[in-house]
């Protein structure tokens, strides 16, 4: 069987000439967002930078602040609060992971709400639990908006997301099983500590795999019918690539995809829904601070 391909590249494509289409018709300055990057890791580097020409491509303002990796968190919140008492940022991010010697769940909190397009900070995550108008978590809201462009019904269906984290797994499971027209989904939530993860994940009408763990979910996993949602994204070492790698998820894609009726590709699928997600989530924000 061949599975429709929920294809991430063109759906943010979309969302992207939306959000352009939106800001043409600004009559003010454009929503700008501000990144903020420690340290010189190769693969933080590639994702800020992919999400600074995302906003430039849109419309937006998209600027980088790269800091050093010996950062003190004390400079390093100082330079939040600058850039939270700044009106001329509408949304920020800070790149994780931070360095050992910084904490990340402070400087997370120390974020303006109003401006945490990542979604990340507990009043935005504490809204979306109550249904109350939130910043959405970048990943779990790209992923819903991946189903529902791509006219994948969640309402009475089961889905299984395996992992649990703070910035995927746990807003997913939630998002999905939420009284929403994205969600209304039964949802069982598989984990490290879950016992025979086939006997759950075969049960399910649509598998996110979340887990990072490259190629977990074999064909062993599926049967016939489900919808995959392959979040996790790895770097493996092949020596036939230019870069020295190619850029691999949690599924075995090429056993899985025979027997599902559909399914994300990585790279191309989860990955960008993500950054639509942030420039959606930074649109929201700038149209919030002038409503
Ligand atoms: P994480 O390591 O914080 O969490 C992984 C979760 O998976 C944990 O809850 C753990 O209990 C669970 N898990 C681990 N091994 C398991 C197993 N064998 N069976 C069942 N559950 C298992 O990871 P994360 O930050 O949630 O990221 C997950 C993956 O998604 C990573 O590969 C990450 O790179 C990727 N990711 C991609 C995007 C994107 O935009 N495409 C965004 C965020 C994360």
């Amino acid at each position: 069987m061949t599975p429709q391909i929920l294809d991430g590249k063109q759906t943010a494509a979309t969302i992207r000439a939306e959000l352009a289409a939106q800001v043409a018709g600004l009559t003010t300055r454009p929503p700008h967002l501000v990144a903020v990057l420690v340290g010189d890791s190769p693969a933080s580097q590639l994702y800020v930078n992919a999400k600074a020409k995302a906003c430039v491509e849109v419309g937006f303002r998209g600027t980088v602040h790269t800091e050093p990796a010996d950062i003190t968190e004390g400079t390093l919140l100082g330079l939040i609060n600058r850039l939270n008492a700044d009106p001329g940022v509408d949304g920020m991010i800070v790149q994780l992971p931070l360095p050992k010697h910084i904490d990340e769940k402070r400087v997370v909190q120390a974020i303006d709400p109003r401006k945490d397009v990542d979604g990340f900070h507990p009043v935005n995550l504490g809204r979306m639990v109550l249904g109350l108008p939130a910043l959405l978590p970048a990943t779990p809201a790209g992923v819903v908006e991946l189903l529902r462009r791509n006219g994948v019904a969640t309402a009475g269906k089961h889905a299984v997301v395996v992992g649990r984290s703070h910035i995927v797994g746990s807003p997913l499971s939630i998002l999905l099983g939420r009284n929403s027209p994205e969600g209304n989904c039964t949802v069982t939530l598989c984990h490290s500590k879950t016992v025979d993860l086939s006997r759950h994940t075969r049960e399910a009408d649509i598998l996110i795999a979340a887990a990072g763990q490259v190629g977990l979910i074999g064909p062993e996993h599926v049967r016939p019918g489900t919808v995959v949602v392959d979040v996790g994204t790895h770097r493996v070492a092949d020596a036939s690539k230019k870069s020295g790698y190619r850029v691999v998820g949690d599924v075995q894609f090429d056993a899985v995809a025979p027997i599902v009726a559909a399914i994300t590709p990585v790279p191309g699928g989860v990955g960008p829904m993500t950054i639509a997600s942030l420039l959606s989530n930074t649109w929201q924000a700038y149209r919030a601070a002038r409503d």
